[in-house]
């Protein structure tokens, strides 16, 4: 990196001044930049109490020399503007010289940085803009500044502060535009303890989609790319069948920085025309990248603002480029999400300390493409176990052709080798409803009385279709709750049936496409619930007859159910009511009580471990498994364990 020192007075005096630290949300942006033009592959940065109390960025960029560190706190010192003509550059990050100079002045910064290839760290620690002594200091390679206590010495600022989550939640935002503006950095942001992203910075838009917007964004996207004079635009949209319902998901970039305009809007949208419902928009991660001539410089760049030189230039390389790639697209087709193991999960609970790759090469969940070299073939019988020995030579997988009908289960969206999650598979029609019945009968274990788990293709079907290959065999089913597969390649799975379930429900809750089935009940059930559980829950009566629930008021705070989802245990019914209130009162946002509640009756709607269960439905939980398409159970917990030949052949001494 090149020295630093002072810009000339003229050049200083072009630069608007403008208020660099307006709030946490401004802070990161600016040391976030800092480390991105450090040259850093890993970004992280933690916050707490909204970056009121702390905000730390931390790079593996090229670090400051121990001479130069204190310069970089005066103000007007950068290394990266030296004449009127790099203006220019503002238009995408500010390099004014200005950053660290205004964030120490206003809070406690310590600075920890080491060159890249030098022997030591320098620490430095400034109060209020005052610096201490710079002091030796081991140090890792790049770059940690901490800034404590913002605003402590501005007490005008700090009452006008909003209040800590909506200092976060713009922090958040900021750190998702972060992430998708810059695919080949790794970004990883948590607030309060808590990891909220975690990009795997391997270059690619789609994984950095999938771990900044969530896997349910990313899965139906498509790629766009295109230009129209001297705008070229690239990223992803989603397909019209994806609508949603509000522009929050609409970003964009232009040269690299996240802004609003309504001009890039109306282009997205012109684009969709005649394709999407009405009342519904288009979601999109769209770069605009054109010289920076024909963008206003002017616009300050903590502001999401921008001007266009030429306006139709830019609206119609927008529209035409989503236009022609939604038409190419031909149709609305699932695309498929990037592979699990190249992204990282969005939901950050169960990756929070291990990533999917890690967690594969321990062995645990499906195994990798590679280990599949030899495509076998699907068995559908349901086998003794005593025919286990058949298969060790390998050659006990039958061919497709001989392969008896498969009694239920679907057929795989891909081939199993393909890592990457195939495009569900829906029940084709909602079949028919059934027949209320009484709740299940005292026997042990009890269960409800309809099939857990839906067969999903027609009977009628099933002989048409020669059976597709399938490189797994049901073995059997152990302790009533886990089920045990060989795959052809040698590997014992073990696959916990009531997380595989409760995941295949998750899913098919989530994609909202088929109804929830519903049982009415033989007698309306005045559900026993407090108070507060019964007005909450009369307060969202829709919601609940989304999730298969028809219920009405019964006075006094109660509640009377006449109707329940198909596959919910009449005995838990009021269990059931009582989470959902819990759900709802608990979820911070719209979104997050969405999934509470989808979580909620995708766990009690799943067949239980000790419940006695039919092959055929464990065939059909082995399959999603074996297909890659479920992978862990929506709280994260892995599904499956796997043990290799090697792994047994060790435990009985044979390896
Ligand atoms: P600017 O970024 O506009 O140059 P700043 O006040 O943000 O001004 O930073 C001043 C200088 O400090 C930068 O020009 C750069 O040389 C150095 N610097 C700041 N942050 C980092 C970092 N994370 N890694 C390496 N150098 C940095
Ligand atoms: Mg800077």
């Amino acid at each position: 990196m090149p020295h630093i020192r002072q810009l000339e007075s003229h050049v200083a005096d072009l630069i608007a001044a403008g208020e660099v630290v307006e709030r946490p949300a401004s802070v990161v942006k600016e040391l976030v930049e800092n480390a991105i033009d450090a040259g850093a592959s890993a970004v992280a940065v933690e916050i707490r109490r909204g970056g009121m109390g702390l905000i730390r960025v931390t790079d593996n960029g090229c670090g400051i020399a121990q001479s130069e560190l204190p310069t970089a706190f005066l103000r007007h010192a950068t290394s990266k503007l030296r004449a009127p003509e790099d203006l220019g550059r503002i238009g995408t990050l500010g390099f004014r010289g200005e950053a660290l100079a205004a964030i120490s002045a206003v809070s406690r910064v310590e600075i920890l940085t080491r060159q890249r290839g030098a022997e030591s760290g320098a620490s430095l620690h400034l109060e209020g803009g005052v610096p201490a002594a710079v002091e030796e200091a081991g140090a890792p390679e790049g770059t940690a500044i901490s800034v404590r206590d913002l605003f402590f010495n501005t007490p005008a600022r700090l009452k006008f502060m909003r209040k800590d989550s909506a200092e976060t939640a713009a922090v958040a935002g900021l750190m998702q535009h972060l992430a998708l503006s810059h695919p080949d950095i790794s970004f990883k942001f948590t607030k309060d303890g808590t990891e909220a992203l975690h990009t795997p910075g391997d270059g690619k838009l789609d994984s950095a989609v999938y771990a900044a917007l969530g896997r349910d964004f990313a899965r139906d996207l498509v790629p766009v790319e295109g230009r129209g004079g001297e705008t070229a635009v690239a990223g992803f949209v989603t397909a019209p069948l994806q609508g949603r319902g509000s522009r929050s998901m609409q970003i964009f970039f232009v040269n690299g920085r996240f802004i609003k305009s309504q001009l890039l809007t109306a282009a997205l949208e012109e684009g969709y025309r005649n394709q999407i419902m009405k009342g519904k928009f288009p979601g999109c991660v769209l770069s605009v990248t054109l010289p920076v001539s024909a963008v206003d410089v002017n616009v300050h760049p903590a502001k999401t603002q921008v001007k266009f030189a030429r306006e139709r230039e830019v609206f119609d390389a927008v529209y035409h480029t989503v236009l022609d790639s939604l038409e190419r697209q031909g149709g609305p087709v699932s695309a498929p999400a990037p592979a699990a193991d190249t992204a990282v999960n969005p939901r950050q609970d169960f990756f929070q300390a291990m990533d999917a790759k890690t967690y594969r090469q321990q062995g645990s969940g499906p195994a990798p493409a590679a280990e599949k070299k030899a495509r076998p073939v699907w068995n559908t019988e349901w086998k003794a176990p005593a025919k286990l020995s058949d298969s060790q030579s390998g050659t006990a997988y039958r061919t497709s052709g001989k392969t008896p009908a498969v009694p239920s289960g679907g057929s795989l969206g891909a081939p199993p080798s393909v890592v990457s999650r195939p495009p569900l598979r829906e029940t084709p029609a909602a079949p028919p409803p059934r027949p209320p019945e009484p709740p299940a009968a005292p026997q042990a274990p009890r269960r409800p009385s309809v099939p857990a788990i839906p067969a999903e293709r027609p009977e009628g079907q099933q002989t048409l279709e020669p059976a597709e290959e399938i490189p797994w065999r049901l073995a059997g089913e152990v302790l009533n709750t886990y089920i045990v597969c060989e795959s052809a390649d040698g590997c014992v799975y073990l696959i916990d049936k009531h997380a595989a379930h409760e995941r295949v429900n998750f899913d098919r809750l989530k994609s909202a496409k088929v109804p929830p089935m519903r049982q009415t009940l033989l007698q309306p059930l005045a559900a026993e619930l407090s108070r507060e559980d019964g007005t909450l829950l009369l307060d969202n009566l829709p919601l609940l007859d989304q999730l298969g629930f028809g219920c009405e008021d019964f006075g006094g705070g109660a509640l009377l159910v006449r109707e329940v989802p198909a596959d919910l245990d009449a005995a838990e019914i009021s269990a059931t009511l009582e989470e959902l209130a819990e759900n709802l009162r608990t979820g911070r946002s719209a979104e997050e009580r969405r999934e509470n509640l989808l979580h909620t009756m995708a766990c009690k709607a799943a067949i239980k471990g000790g419940w006695t269960s039919d092959p055929a439905e464990l065939r059909v939980l082995v399959e999603k498994v074996q297909s890659g398409e479920v992978k862990y159970c929506p709280h994260g917990r892995p599904v499956a364990v796997k043990l290799t030949r090697y792994e047994l052949e060790k435990m009985f001494k044979r390896a």
